[in-house]
C-alpha cells in the first residue's frame, strides 16, 4: 500500500507532519533510522504506519510503562491489534499475551527494556518473525542524558541475539550531537537515516546583543517593550539574581526573584505570581522553568551566557509559546566567557568530558560572534537541515552590522604577550600597549619593549574588551589561576604568522564609542 494512502486509511491523516514521509520511506526500504523531533512533533507515527505495513512483528522499547497501555489502545482505536508486557502484569498475563504474540494476533509489541534479556522474553522472540525494533525515548540509552537507563545498555545484546536482524529505528527529543551520535553508536545503528526536524521556533526572535552597559540596555528594553506583559531575565548566579531584582525594583519595575538558595514558601510564591501575572518580570536562575507552562511569556533575556547552546534553547524557548512574536535576547559579554571557562576549569570532570563542555560552551561563543543567520545558527547546531540562508527574524538578518578586520590589533596583543613571556595578566598587558608610565612597569623596565606604547590610541576599556574577545575566540588562553595570566595559543601563533585574520563585528567596537580615535 502507498503510505500516504495508509497514512489517511489508518491515521485518518491527509499529510505527513514535517520529517515522517522520510523516515517511513526508509524504514520501509529496511533502512536503519535515527528521528529526532521535538515533542508532539509526530514520533510515532513514523514506527508504527511501518509497522503496519511490514509483513512481522514490531517491538517497541518503552521506558513509558504508563503510557504504553494508551497506545496500545489508540492503536486499537484504529483497528490494529497491540499489546504490552511489563511488569505492571501478572506473570499469568504476561504469559498469555506472550502466546498470543506467538499465534501472530499483534503486529505491535510494547515492552519495557527490563524485559528484553530475560530468558522468558528470548524464548518468545526466537519463535516469531520480528520486521522491526523500534526504540523509543532513545536518549535514555545515553549517560549523558538526563534520563540515563542503564537497561537500555542492553538493547543492542538483544538485537544481535534474533535470528535475523530486524530494521531498527530509533526516536528522540533531545538534539544535542553528543547524545545523537550515542545513541547511533550504542545501538549499533547500520548507515542509518539520521533526521533532526522541528527545531525551529519561527515566532522567536533571536537577537545578541553586545551592550557596554547591560544593565542601562535592560532598561531601556523593557521600558520600549511588551510593557504590559511578562518575560524571564535569566542570570548566571544567585547573587545577581538578587541584586539585579533589586536594581529593577528601585526602578519601579515590576520584578521579583527565584533561585535555589531562597527558602521555599517565597520562591514559590514569587513563581505563583509570576504565572497568575501579578508581577511582570522574573529574574532567575537557571533553576526556573522547568515544567512551567506558561503561553504568554514576550521575551526571554539573558543577563549572562549560559552554558551551552542546548541549555539557551531551552530557556530562550519558553518564550511564546502560544506561537506569537516573542524575543530572545542574549546580552554578550566576553567577561561571561572567561567565567563559564572556570567553572570548566575547575571542576573535577573527566579529560573528554571536559573537552566536550568547553566544545559545546564554544559553540554559543561563536553563536555571539557569528554575523549570519542566528536561527540558522541554532537549527545547525541540533543537525537540522537550513532551508534558507536568512530567516529574516533575527538580529543578524535585520541589522547592518559588517565584520571588520582586527587582525593587525591581534597581532599587537599577541606579539605583546610574547614579548613579556606569556607572563602577565590583562592589566600589565593593557598597561604597556597604552604605554603606561606606571611605577611597576618602569621598574620592571617594560618600557623597553617593542610593544610598549604601540596601541595608545585606545582607551582602556576598549583595550582590555579587544583582549577579552581574543580570550573568548580562543587566540589568547587566559590561565584559571587567582592571577590570570595570558598566554598563546595554536591559534594566536597562525595569527602572527598572518595564516588567519581576524575578524569582528563593527557594532562591538562601535556602538560602545569605545574607541578614542580611529575610524574602522
Ligand atoms: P511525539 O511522540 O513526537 O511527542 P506524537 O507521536 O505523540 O508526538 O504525536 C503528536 C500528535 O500529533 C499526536 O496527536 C498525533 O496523532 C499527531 N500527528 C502525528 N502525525 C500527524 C500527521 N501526519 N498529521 C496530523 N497529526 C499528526
Amino acid at each position: 500500500m502507498d503510505i500516504k494512502h495508509a497514512l489517511k486509511t489508518y491515521f485518518g491523516y491527509d499529510e505527513f507532519k514535517k520529517g515522517q514521509q522520510k523516515l517511513i520511506e526508509e524504514t520501509l526500504k529496511g533502512r536503519d533510522v535515527l528521528g529526532v523531533m521535538p515533542t508532539g512533533g509526530g514520533k510515532s507515527l513514523c514506527y508504527q504506519l511501518p509497522a503496519i505495513l511490514f509483513d512481522g512483528v514490531t517491538l517497541v522499547i518503552s521506558p513509558l510503562i504508563s503510557l504504553m497501555k494508551d497506545q496500545v489502545d489508540s492503536l486499537e482505536e484504529i483497528g490494529i491489534e497491540g499489546t504490552y508486557i511489563n511488569s505492571t502484569l501478572d506473570q499469568k498475563e504476561q504469559y498469555h499475551r506472550i502466546e498470543d504474540v506467538k499465534n501472530g494476533k499483534y503486529k505491535i509489541v510494547y515492552v519495557a527494556p527490563e524485559r528484553l534479556n530475560t530468558y522468558q522474553f528470548l524464548n518468545l522472540v526466537k519463535d516469531i518473525d520480528i520486521s522491526m525494533v523500534a526504540v523509543d525515548e532513545a536518549h535514555c540509552i545515553s549517560q549523558w542524558g538526563h534520563d540515563f537507563r542503564p537497561s537500555y545498555l542492553e538493547i543492542p545484546r538483544f538485537i544481535n541475539s534474533l535470528n535475523k536482524r530486524p530494521v531498527v529505528s530509533a526516536y528522540t527529543a533531545t538534539a544535542t550531537k553528543e547524545i545523537v551520535d550515542e545513541i547511533n553508536r550504542l545501538i549499533g545503528l547500520r548507515n542509518p537515516l539520521i533526521s533532526v526536524v522541528g527545531f525551529d521556533r519561527p515566532n522567536l526572535f533571536y537577537q545578541v546583543v553586545k551592550a557596554r552597559d547591560k544593565f542601562t540596555y535592560l532598561i531601556e528594553y523593557l521600558e520600549n517593550n511588551f510593557q504590559q506583559e511578562s518575560g524571564i531575565i535569566y542570570c548566571a548566579t544567585r547573587k545577581t539574581v538578587e541584586s539585579l531584582t533589586r536594581r529593577l525594583q528601585d526602578k519601579n519595575i515590576s520584578a521579583v526573584a527565584y533561585h535555589g538558595g531562597m527558602p521555599d514558601d517565597i520562591r514559590h510564591r514569587n513563581q505563583e505570581d509570576f504565572i497568575h501575572n501579578r508581577t511582570r518580570i522574573i529574574v532567575a536562575t537557571n533553576a526556573f522553568g522547568l515544567g512551567i507552562d506558561k503561553p504568554d511569556i514576550r521575551f526571554v533575556i539573558h543577563y549572562n551566557m549560559p552554558k551551552n547552546m542546548e541549555a539557551y534553547y531551552q530557556e530562550a524557548g519558553r518564550a511564546g509559546r502560544d506561537g506569537k512574536p516573542s524575543d530572545c535576547i542574549l546580552l554578550y559579554s566576553p567577561g561571561d566567557i572567561v567565567k563559564q571557562k572556570y567553572l570548566i576549569q575547575n571542576s573535577t570532570y573527566s579529560p573528554e568530558r571536559e573537552l566536550m563542555l568547553y566544545e559545546n560552551l564554544q559553540y554559543l561563543v561563536d553563536y555571539c560572534n557569528t554575523n549570519d543567520c542566528l536561527r540558522n545558527n541554532i537549527l545547525s547546531y541540533f543537525g537540522e537541515e537550513i532551508e534558507d540562508e536568512k530567516c529574516n527574524n533575527c538580529g543578524n538578518c535585520l541589522s547592518q552590522s559588517e565584520m571588520v578586520d582586527i587582525t593587525i590589533e591581534a597581532q599587537k596583543i599577541l606579539s605583546c604577550i610574547y614579548r613579556v613571556r606569556e607572563k602577565y595578566g590583562v592589566t600589565m598587558i593593557t598597561q604597556i600597549l597604552r604605554g603606561s608610565k606606571s611605577k611597576r612597569i618602569l621598574e620592571l623596565g617594560l618600557d623597553n619593549l617593542s610593544t610598549y606604547g604601540i596601541m595608545r590610541e585606545y582607551t582602556e576599556p576598549a583595550l582590555k574588551e579587544i583582549i577579552m574577545t581574543l580570550v573568548s575566540m580562543d587566540y589568547i588562553h587566559m590561565t584559571a589561576d587567582k592571577y590570570p595570566v595570558l598566554k598563546l595559543t595554536s591559534a594566536s601563533i597562525q595569527v602572527l604568522k598572518g595564516e588567519v585574520k581576524v575578524f569582528h563585528k563593527k557594532d562591538l567596537l562601535e556602538a560602545k564609542q569605545i574607541i578614542k580615535k580611529r575610524t574602522l
